[in-house]
């Protein structure tokens, strides 16, 4: 059997779907082909499985502080069971909504693992399916380290650990970035004695040196041990081990295109083109910064570019959310950056104990820290504390659209809210915080 469409997409993630919804709504006939669950790693085992964690894991803690509210709420217990059943409710009802919209866009769907055969055909099985381009969005898989394979027991992938099992009393995390992190704050906060190794000098890289001094203090404070410029062995493991070392893009069934590559990603240029003319790549499969907003991005850019358009896509203005407890939330330059690219920098800091939307909230730890250039023009804004990973919206529009620290401190902010604090931060900058001392 074969069949004709506009454009083919290969991978159901954030990348591919969007690239198909997108290319949908600019008339073209779309065909999308995913081997598992709709809504790829983001949705079933990625950004939305623990957060739905982290909202149990922090509800737990919160009401474990219930009588500092004035709220007697007994003995608090959890019934890990349930809390992973509800985080599998949420993910089937995405799931299906993702459906919704590929068959309201009218994208015909097919199940199964395809294997491009040539530029424009891609084979499922039996089907064969021809189109004018092509989207790749196959995604990434979690990489391991030498000598170490993943056996579903003792060395964990995150996969396994989003799925059910009693939590264990220790958890070594192998890897200090965000996926450890968010992995190391479940289930420190659920109980679980959870120690993280990290390689490098320093955990969080590209976060803002501050932030991570922070971060760390409060982890520290809630159980979690972080050992720095260490290498893991895998005779080091005496319980469960969850390695989160990095992803890998998955390029099977890519093979006859010959694409260039760039170490293991696939190369794109900023249009999201491959070498190979109408084919383009999107996501962890070619990312820099493998983030599902950035998949989002890249895939309307590529359906756009695919059907006409001149789209780019730039890696310098990309926000991070990073839900520990509190949240981080960072868009342009840090603080080191910064001096090594501008001779003279502004640094305004706004603290939420300040701030009397956090004091009402019980909300208050960290600060806000915006910088600047000397004459004013943003560069970075780094934020720990409540709400920051949404907080960081309004900063990441700020600093894409070339504002100064000034226009930013002008915002008008509803009382009491949590954006009065960036607000504050950037007139902390002008050395004019009305709620703190300059
Ligand atoms: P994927 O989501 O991996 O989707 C690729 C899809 O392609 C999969 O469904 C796969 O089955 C399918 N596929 C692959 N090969 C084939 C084939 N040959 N035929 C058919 N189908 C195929 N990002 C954030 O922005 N915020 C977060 O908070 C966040 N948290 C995360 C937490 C964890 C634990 C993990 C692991 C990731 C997290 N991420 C987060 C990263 C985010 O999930 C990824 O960046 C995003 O999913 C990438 O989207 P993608 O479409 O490129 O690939």
């Amino acid at each position: 059997m074969s069949e004709k469409y506009d454009i083919a997409v290969l991978g159901g993630g954030p990348g591919g779907y969007v690239a198909a919804i997108r290319a949908a709504q600019l008339g073209a006939k779309v065909a999308l082909i995913e081997k598992d669950k709709l809504g790829g790693t983001c949705l079933n085992r990625g950004c939305i499985p623990t957060k739905a964690l982290i909202a149990c894991a922090n509800l737990y803690e919160k009401m474990q502080k219930a009588e500092s509210f004035g709220i007697s709420a007994g003995k608090v217990s959890i019934d890990f069971k349930k809390v992973v059943d509800r985080k599998n409710e949420i993910i089937n009802k995405l799931v299906k909504g993702v459906e919704f919209l590929l068959e309201k866009n009218k994208i015909e769907v097919i199940r199964g693992e395809g294997k491009v055969l040539e530029p424009g055909k891609i084979q499922i099985g039996s089907r064969e399916v021809y189109s004018q381009a092509t989207i790749l969005a196959t995604g990434s898989s979690p990489a391991s380290l030498p000598g170490i394979s993943f056996d579903g027991e003792k060395f964990l992938t995150s996969d396994d650990l989003l799925e059910y099992h009693p939590l264990p009393p220790q958890l070594d995390i192998v890897g200090g970035g965000v996926i450890g992190l968010h992995f190391a704050v479940i289930f420190s906060t659920l109980g679980t004695k959870v120690k993280v190794y990290e390689a490098l000098p320093e955990i969080l890289p590209g976060i803002d040196e501050e932030v991570i001094i922070a971060i760390k203090r409060i982890l520290k404070r809630k159980n979690v041990e972080i050992v720095t410029g260490a290498r893991f062995e895998a005779s080091q493991s005496c319980g469960k081990t969850l390695i989160c070392v990095g992803r890998t893009p998955n390029t099977a069934g890519l093979e006859s295109l010959k694409l260039k590559m760039e170490g293991r990603s696939v190369w794109v240029n900023e249009k999201m083109e491959t070498n190979i003319p109408n084919v383009y790549a999107v996501g962890d499969l070619v990312s820099k910064k493998m983030f599902a907003h950035v998949a989002y991005e890249q895939g309307v850019i590529a359906a756009e570019n695919a059907l006409g358009g001149d789209r780019t896509f730039s890696y310098e203005y990309i926000p991070y959310g990073i839900y520990t407890h509190p949240e981080i939330g960072s868009v342009g330059l840090t603080e080191k950056e910064a001096l090594e690219k501008h001779q003279n920098i502004k640094v305004g800091k706004f603290p939420f104990a300040a701030l009397g939307i956090a004091a009402a909230m019980g909300e208050t730890e960290g600060f806000i820290k915006v910088i600047s250039d000397e004459k004013g023009k943003l560069l970075g804004v780094h934020i720990l504390g409540p709400e920051a990973t949404d907080l960081i919206g309004s900063a990441t529009l700020a600093i894409k659209q070339g504002l100064t620290v000034d226009k930013l401190a002008e915002t008008f902010q509803a009382h009491p809210t949590y954006p009065e604090g960036l607000q504050e931060a950037a007139l902390a900058v002008l050395k004019k915080s009305l709620h703190s001392i300059n």
